[in-house]
């Protein structure tokens, strides 16, 4: 049977979407777009929400506007996606690579705090696989470590983690900014695209600016009022910023991804119970928490994951690695030498993980066999491992 690891839910609805954009005269970043930056304040309950097209490039330009560069640091999960500290690369920055909890994969607080010098300028918290970091015990233990003066942003890296909740409270309430990804696998998808939700007004127009070339007017406002209107640049950006042609395929997907999750939840779930108590290493699910439930990673100890990937690519079943740790590539080992060492959890659960197919629509017959295959071919794979 195969099974694939992920499909998009998108269907004739949505192309009619794009369609009404493309029969209009404005492809770029216009009126769809404004209505989902809209719909996007409203649903995270945040003053601003800027449209991007993609999380790095939305982060990139919101590290521009914080005029984050040479010098500062940034800290960084070291379990997570190249992204979340590329960006902090591109902009000359030094990224400081911290270990992750290895019952929860996600970073702690303390750890984070811990690694905070007078350069740190911003923190990025990674919510992983769509389980929250707590954000607010981040902020008080950034407080207790920060210089007179030394006002260390919050970005929370949101790729994982659109639905999510921790205590009742969803992304962008504690941080000074979370950064969402609309990437082709991620729980809300237009392709490619992202966006960045703020509290802080004057970083919002920063952003738009950094978003934009740096532009003081976008192309819908440099044509505002029928006649031809100038602009100025101010300050160095980036291009970033999402047209209508993609924006269209949000509104429908934001409106309705709090009645798909229990479908996620039931997957997930499944797979937990099927898979606990047995030879695979599950992630620990924290209290008062809702998962996103964005990707479902299963341990393979006995350094038998490459194996399990074979044997499950030969069932004809998909899967990924999400993610061999950022010590482990090679321009960050180059770069960061000494760091691997001191980053153990992320470094060996990148040589154990691999993800599962999951998403709303997967069918109950193929959950069956995906767990089956794990138990019956996998399991004594690692068993006659561990007992050899
Ligand atoms: C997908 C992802 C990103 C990057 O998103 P893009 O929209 O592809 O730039 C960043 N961080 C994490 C954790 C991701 O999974």
């Amino acid at each position: 049977m195969k099974v694939e690891f992920y499909r998009h839910g998108l269907g004739a609805e949505d192309a009619a979407e794009i369609g009404k954009v493309v029969t209009s005269a404005f492809l770029t970043t216009g009126r769809v777009s404004h209505a989902v930056e809209s719909q996007l304040c409203e649903y995270f309950d945040v003053p601003h929400a800027v449209l991007v097209n993609s999380w790095t490039n939305g982060a990139f330009a919101l590290l521009m506007a914080m005029g984050v560069g040479p010098g500062d640091e940034v800290i960084v999960p070291a379990m997570t996606f190249i992204a979340s500290a590329n960006i902090v690369e591109l902009l000359g920055a030094t990224t400081v690579l911290v270990d992750v909890d290895p019952a929860t994969l996600l970073i702690k607080p303390d750890a984070m705090a811990a690694a905070v010098t007078p350069r740190t300028r911003a923190v990025i918290p990674v919510h992983l696989y769509g389980q929250m970091v707590d954000i607010a015990a981040l902020r008080i233990a950034l407080d207790g470590v920060s210089a007179p003066g030394q006002r260390i942003r919050i970005i929370e890296d949101c790729a994982h983690c659109f639905e999510g909740r921790l205590d009742g409270v969803r992304p962008g309430k504690y941080s000074d900014a979370a950064v969402f990804s609309f990437y082709a696998t991620k729980n809300v998808t237009c392709g490619e695209g992202g966006a960045v939700i703020l509290r802080d007004a004057g970083l919002h127009a920063l952003l738009r600016e950094t978003r934009t070339h740096g532009m003081s007017a976008m192309a819908i406002n440099r044509f505002a009022g029928g006649k031809y209107n100038h602009w100025d640049m101010e300050r160095l950006g980036t291009k970033a910023n999402l047209p209508d042609l993609l924006a269209a395929l949000l509104p429908r997907q934001i409106a309705t991804i709090d009645e798909r999750l229990p479908q996620r939840h039931a997957v997930a779930e499944r797979y937990r119970r099927a898979l606990a108590g047995n030879i695979f290493r599950l992630p620990k699910v924290t209290a008062n928490a809702v998962h996103a439930e964005h990707l479902f990673t299963v341990g393979i100890p006995g350094g038998k994951r490459d194996e399990a990937i074979a044997a499950l690519n030969a069932a004809e079943i998909g899967v990924t690695v999400n993610y061999r740790a950022l010590p482990e590539m090679t321009y960050y080992r180059r770069k960061y030498p000494q760091v691997a060492a001191a980053c153990p959890h992320a470094v060996a659960w990148g040589q154990e993980t691999l993800s599962l197919p999951l998403y709303p629509e997967l069918p109950r017959d193929q959950q069956d066999y995906v767990i089956e295959t794990l138990l019956e071919t996998v399991a004594p794979i690692v068993k006659a491992g561990l007992g050899g």
